[in-house]
């Protein structure tokens, strides 16, 4: 197929984006490059320098539209609400109307676990209610809101993807963020020595040992995930699947893990919580499961842990 990855510059854009190049597709990435990594696009895809609303003219002959270019900071969502409405919800909007002024009627959606904010089920399904908690969130289940409109209206087929803890790498791409918030390529700064130490936001959380359980899904199985959703568009339905492993890991876990891979003790700080962060937070992905075939395969931590770090420290 023809394919536009918008945001195939970034993390999760560039492996799925290296995952259709070595299916056969033909790929053309779209990024403006305000994140993202020009060397992060895949040997074998075409780049496109532009943002969401100069999509026009890539959208040309296309099949399909892989969405991945979005604002993805919940702190800096908080702070400056107007750039994520407008980025995420209005860049969206250009790119819907291009797709729809093409012809191009189909779309995955990379969309998150912060649609559902607070959890109300051990694993939280599809059906649960989407009550985000920041901005970054409510952007991202307005663009959802927006599919299923356009999916009744206009016969668009879309699927969204609501990712959980995506980690690991796949094999050269990894996670490189100007300002990193994720944990696990934190703590790994600090066994490379860009960071002295690793904070824990909070060890004070109704869980086992205190600190916050998270569903970490390695980025090779989400991005095959998008290869499955591309075969799964309907062209009039909007499909919704969540994306995890099903199995939650607290901080200190996590850390440990990270000990054990890099072999550096990696010193931790306890902090306060970070505002914001519920408890536990583990996806339920029987929905695409069932429907897609799809599971995590890659689900160890050690696993998850030891490709970032062969990724971050070419080991
Ligand atoms: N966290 C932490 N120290 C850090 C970064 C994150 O203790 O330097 C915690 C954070 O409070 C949360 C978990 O690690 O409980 C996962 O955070 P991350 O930002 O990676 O993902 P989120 O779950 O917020 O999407």
């Amino acid at each position: 197929m023809r394919l536009l990855v918008t945001g195939g510059a970034g993390y999760v854009g560039s492996v799925v984006a290296a995952q259709l190049v070595e299916a056969g597709h033909e790929v053309t990435v779209l990024d403006d490059l305000s994140t993202g990594h020009a060397d992060a696009v895949p040997d074998g895809a075409r780049f496109v320098r532009a943002d969401l609303a100069e999509a026009h003219d890539a959208l040309d002959g296309q099949d399909a539209v892989l969405h991945f270019a979005a604002k993805s900071l919940v702190g800096e969502s908080v702070e400056k609400p107007e750039l994520y409405w407008r980025h995420n919800l209005g860049g969206t909007l250009a790119l819907l109307e291009a797709m729809h002024g093409k012809g191009v009627r189909r779309i995955v959606f990379s969309s998150t676990a912060a649609t559902y904010g607070e959890p109300i089920s051990p694993q939280i399904l599809e059906s649960d209610p989407p009550r985000p908690t920041n901005p970054y969130g409510e952007t991202k289940l307005a663009v959802d809101m927006a599919l299923t409109a356009f999916a009744g209206l206009r016969g668009l087929g879309a699927v969204s993807l609501r990712y959980f803890n995506v980690a690991g790498a796949y094999g050269r791409f990894r996670e490189r963020h100007a300002i990193e918030t994720h944990l696990i390529p934190n703590v790994l700064k600090v066994a490379t020595g860009e960071r002295e130490e690793v904070q824990v936001f909070g060890t004070d959380y109704p869980t086992p040992d205190g600190t916050c359980v998270r569903d970490y899904v390695h980025v090779a199985d989400l991005a095959r995930a998008h290869l499955l959703a591309l075969g799964a568009v309907t062209e009039g339905e909007h499909k919704i699947y969540n994306l995890g492993s099903g199995t939650g890991f607290s901080v200190k876990e996590v850390v440990d893990v990270c000990r054990e891979v890099t072999g550096h003790p990696i010193p931790e700080k306890v902090g306060p919580r970070r505002t914001g962060d519920p408890a536990v937070l583990v996806a339920s992905s029987d929905k695409i499961q069932a429907e897609l075939g799809w599971k995590a395969e890659r689900t160890a931590l050690p696993t998850i842990v030891a490709d970032a770090w062969a990724a971050l420290s070419g080991k």
